[in-house]
């Protein structure tokens, strides 16, 4: 279920203290140490999945969960304007850490990227 090597396993398991936004049997969001936008929060399960090319089909429900969770926090932050939500996945896409995770970006206009 976790990594050793890996800094999300290890928030997730309370070995590196943060804040967390939101926290159940599943997954946890903590705010992103370099934010892009004024509200840039990391939503991750906490079981350690490398990348959505490592998704089984045991995984679907957890996903809706990301998004689910996604969804609360856009409430709690008030974020009625709208927000983004991004998973890079492999270089191209500039994924850095290797667990999954969902980026929920707002607070700002954004240029649309697609
Ligand atoms: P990726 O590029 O893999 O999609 O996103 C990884 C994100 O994790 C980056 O936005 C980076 O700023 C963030 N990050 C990396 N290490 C830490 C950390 O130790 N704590 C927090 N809160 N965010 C981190
Ligand atoms: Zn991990």
């Amino acid at each position: 279920m976790f990594d050793d090597q890996c800094v999300f396993c290890q928030i997730a398991q309370n070995k590196i203290s943060a804040q967390k936004i939101m926290e159940n049997e599943d997954l946890f969001a903590i705010n992103d140490i370099s934010p892009k936008t004024p509200i840039h929060i990391l939503i991750i399960p906490k079981t350690h999945i490398p990348s959505i090319n490592d998704l089984k089909t045991d995984n679907q429900t957890l996903i809706g969960k990301l998004f689910t969770a996604a969804r609360e926090i856009s409430k709690q932050k008030k974020l009625s304007e709208g927000y983004r939500l991004v998973i890079n996945t492999g270089p191209h896409a500039g994924q850095t850490v290797h667990h999954l995770h969902l980026h929920l970006l707002g607070g700002q206009q954004m240029e649309s990227m697609v």
